[in-house]
């Protein structure tokens, strides 16, 4: 592949952000037909609503630029200021945007641990019962879960457990947003269609950006009132563009181009993994359900100086947290890219590491067992 950080040798695993646009969709967006979508008739950005809407089994959708802003838009619909919100610690909406959360969402997060990525019943049910909430207290409104889990390695949630979670939260009167900003691969690598997951939650977000491989470009679908009331924020927030209709054909060609293949990614993330798994001291140390790999590193290496001396070698990975890196597969990687990076990180971690490397590929035998079998 190329990339616009070096010569065509280059395999960039950091992000399934960094992918550029093909010939077709630039093709795309150079045609699309666009109007003023600020008032409101912009016809490909209404096309894609409608169809947004269709695929998520919601009365209505809303094109945003940025996942974040989807996620930004959905608090402000759900709550009031001040109002509390239970998500996991290590999902997006917590750990990125905890600061927008509690300064433009006006909402203070209740961050619980799951460790797995799927809120359960009793998560949400301890998390509400935590205190009396009296006068004293912020008034518990909704839930923000994640499918796939980032920090989780891209897990996919099980529906049935989505499911549970939905019965919990109506029980108890919370509303739910679901942050799909993988929600195409969540689709892809368990069969649930994705109408399914708009069953599951009142709003949900959708990236174009990350595995479907546009520049830009989110969508945030759920009832009339609250996709309403976000296009409302949106406005405030300056994200009401004007001839947005480009983004929104780049986003409906990644629609209808790029869903299916992420299966590709999916199976490129496994055979990655598999390669590198218990070679040189480094281990695939979560399930890979989707197009993430999360690597643990040789305890004598550093993350940063890993992605360092890898990017020397031409492979791009992410420092993620202390002794480990992520790597994503995406549509601008081949399965002659994974073989070649799996090399390449492995010759990596054998010029980092002292201690002499470790054959174990026992924990990947155990994950291929269980994988995305839902
Ligand atoms: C990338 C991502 C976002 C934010 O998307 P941006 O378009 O980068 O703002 C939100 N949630 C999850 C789970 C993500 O992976």
């Amino acid at each position: 592949m190329t990339s616009a950080h070096g010569g065509s040798d280059v395999i960039d695993l950091r992000s399934d952000t960094v992918t550029q646009p093909t010939v077709g969709m630039r093709a795309a967006i150079a045609n699309a037909r666009v109007g003023d979508d600020a008032l409101g008739d912009d016809p490909t950005v209404i096309e894609l609503e409608e169809r947004c809407a269709d695929l998520l089994g919601t009365e209505a959708a809303i094109f945003c630029s940025t996942g974040t802003m989807s996620n930004q838009l959905a608090l402000r619909a759900h709550t009031r200021p001040g109002d509390e919100v239970i998500i996991d610690s290590n999902s997006h909406i917590h750990y990125f945007e905890s600061a927008p959360s509690t300064d433009l969402g006006r909402v203070s997060l209740h961050a619980v641990t799951t460790g797995t990525g799927s809120l359960a019943p009793a998560h949400v049910e301890d998390a509400v019962a935590a205190k009396p909430r009296g006068a004293h207290y912020a008034v518990p409104r909704a839930v923000c879960i994640e499918n796939t889990a980032a920090f989780y390695g891209g897990a996919v949630v099980p529906l049935a457990e989505l499911e549970a979670l939905r019965s919990a939260t109506s029980r108890l009167g919370l509303t739910t947003h679901l942050d799909g900003a993988r929600l195409c691969n969540a689709s892809v690598a368990s069969g649930t269609p994705l109408h399914v997951y708009g069953s599951v939650a009142d709003t949900l977000s959708m990236c174009f950006a990350k595995g479907l491989g546009a520049p830009f470009g989110s969508v945030l679908a759920g009832s009339s009132s609250l996709i309403d009331e976000a296009r409302r924020f949106r406005k405030w927030y300056g994200g009401a563009l004007h001839q947005a209709g480009f983004m929104a054909a780049a986003a409906s060609y990644a629609l209808d181009h790029h869903v299916d293949r992420l299966a590709e990614d999916h199976d490129n993330a496994w055979a990655l993994a598999a390669r590198i798994d218990g070679a040189a001291g480094l281990v695939v140390d979560s399930a890979v359900d989707s197009n993430m790999v999360m690597i643990s590193l040789p305890t004598d290496v550093k993350e940063t100086e890993f992605v360092e001396v890898a990017r020397r070698r031409g492979v791009f990975v992410m420092a993620w947290s202390p002794g480990r890196v992520r790597a994503i597969t995406h549509m601008g990687i081949s399965g002659h890219d994974v073989r070649e990076a799996a090399d390449r990180l492995i010759r990596t971690a054998q010029e980092l590491s002292a201690s002499p490397p470790v054959e174990d590929d026992s924990l990947l035998a155990a994950w291929s067992a269980g994988r995305a079998t839902e």
